[in-house]
């Protein structure tokens, strides 16, 4: 295993940290819901050089670029604590680019390069989070349209976005994954209708509602009932720049700032709780590369992945927890630093999939343990 970078990628990590010299203000990987309009910008900022289509393919418009290039620049935007990378020119791209019909790749690719287009992810619904399979918003065929009705809940970023990248259910509720399909549907369409979810960090998930919401039959991406496979597909595009592995260690400088800036760094039990943490820092950010060497050695990378949103967020939880209790009542009233830290790392074992079902396929897959007798 080489975790070394190579001359040209070491660039690319300089011209991309030089670049958000001019973000430094922008402090939007937490509470991305309180800044969109600035982080539009960086986006079309990003998109102008090319940067939000750096793994599409050349032929369709894309720099063609190796995994690393895109796991270095969400791991310095990370932490920069600038923005989260965007879902459309990520899972939606890439999806498109595999699955999409030349009109659909001819109407949205270009819009998401450029920064201009963004999606909501339409997965998860009241009763249906870790079994996905068992969705029911259901999406009925009438002629050229698709009629959808049913709930969606935890949408990130919809109050903002211009599409949902939607999962309902063409087929029977009894044929669960292989009964599902993937829509695009425009948020401000009539018969749709967004409403907050606050979340603990200040920010805001979304609930939305589809009340006969009518979209062309072009608006399905892939075949009716075979959205799990395209889902499955679309998840491994998005492994390496999950977690980005800078992002705990930002947390941990800011914390260790604080230390010093509280005249705390010579207090035995600080130092090493600090320490501690420190190695906690290293050995994510060796699990981030772990999971980028499978995916370029061509390998799925799901037992890494999953591994590595445990390790990833333990270590988050971990910090925070050690900044509470290292400021104490001063963390509490600092409404955006320490705080903030604790508040959202509660949520982020959750999103994205939970710590329980990353564990489950950790057993599952590595060890060979089914849960069945
Ligand atoms: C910050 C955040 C952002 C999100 N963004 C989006 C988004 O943009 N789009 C979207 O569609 N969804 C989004 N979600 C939803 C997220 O994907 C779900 O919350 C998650 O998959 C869990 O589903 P659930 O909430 O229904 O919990 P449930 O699945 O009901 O789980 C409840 C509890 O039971 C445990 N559990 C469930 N099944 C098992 C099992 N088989 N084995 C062991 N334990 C189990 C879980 O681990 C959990 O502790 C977001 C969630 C959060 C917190």
């Amino acid at each position: 295993m080489n975790f070394a970078f190579s001359e040209e990628e070491e660039a690319f990590r300089a011209e991309v940290v030089a670049f958000l010299e001019d973000w430094r203000d922008l402090d939007a990987f937490f509470g991305q819901g309180h800044h969109w309009p600035r982080v539009k910008q960086l986006f079309q900022a990003m998109g102008a050089r090319g940067w939000l289509s750096l793994g599409w393919p050349e032929s369709e418009g894309g720099l063609g670029k190796p995994l690393t290039w895109e796991y270095i620049l969400w791991d310095e935007v990370g932490y920069a604590r600038a923005a989260r990378n965007p879902l459309a020119s990520g899972i939606v791209a890439k999806t498109l680019v595999r699955y999409g019909s030349e009109d659909q790749k001819r109407r949205w690719l270009g819009p998401i390069r450029s920064g201009e287009l963004h999606f909501s992810l339409g997965y998860s619904e009241p009763e249906a989070g870790s079994d996905l399979a068992s969705a029911r918003c259901r999406a009925e065929r009438h002629g050229d349209v698709y009629r959808i009705t049913g709930e969606k809940c935890w949408q990130s970023y919809a109050q903002d976005m211009d599409l949902l990248w939607l999962l309902a259910r063409t087929g029977t509720q009894e044929s669960r994954g292989a009964g599902l399909s993937l829509f695009v549907v425009p948020l401000d369409a009539p018969g749709v209708t967004v409403g907050p979810l606050p979340t603990l960090d200040g920010d805001q998930l979304n609930e939305i509602h589809l009340d006969g919401a009518e979209v062309p039959v072009d608006a399905r991406v892939g075949p009716e009932d075979g959205a799990w496979k395209i889902m499955a597909e679309a998840l491994a595009d998005e492994r390496h720049i999950q977690f980005p592995p800078k992002r705990v260690r930002r947390d941990l400088e800011d914390l260790v700032d604080w230390v010093r800036e509280n005249g705390r760094g010579a207090d035995p039990a600080v130092r090493s709780t600090l320490g501690d943490l420190a190695v906690q820092v290293e050995e994510a950010e060796v699990q981030g590369l772990i999971v980028l060497d499978a995916l370029r050695k061509g390998r799925p990378g799901i037992v890494e992945a999953a591994a590595n949103k445990v390790v990833h967020t333990v270590v988050c939880q971990n910090v925070a927890r050690a900044a509470l209790e290292i400021a104490g009542p001063a963390a509490l009233a600092d409404d955006c630093g320490l705080n903030t830290l604790w508040r959202q790392s509660i949520w982020e074992t959750i999103g994205g999939g939970t710590s329980e079902i990353m564990r489950g396929v950790v057993a599952k897959q590595a060890l060979g343990l089914s849960g069945r007798r």
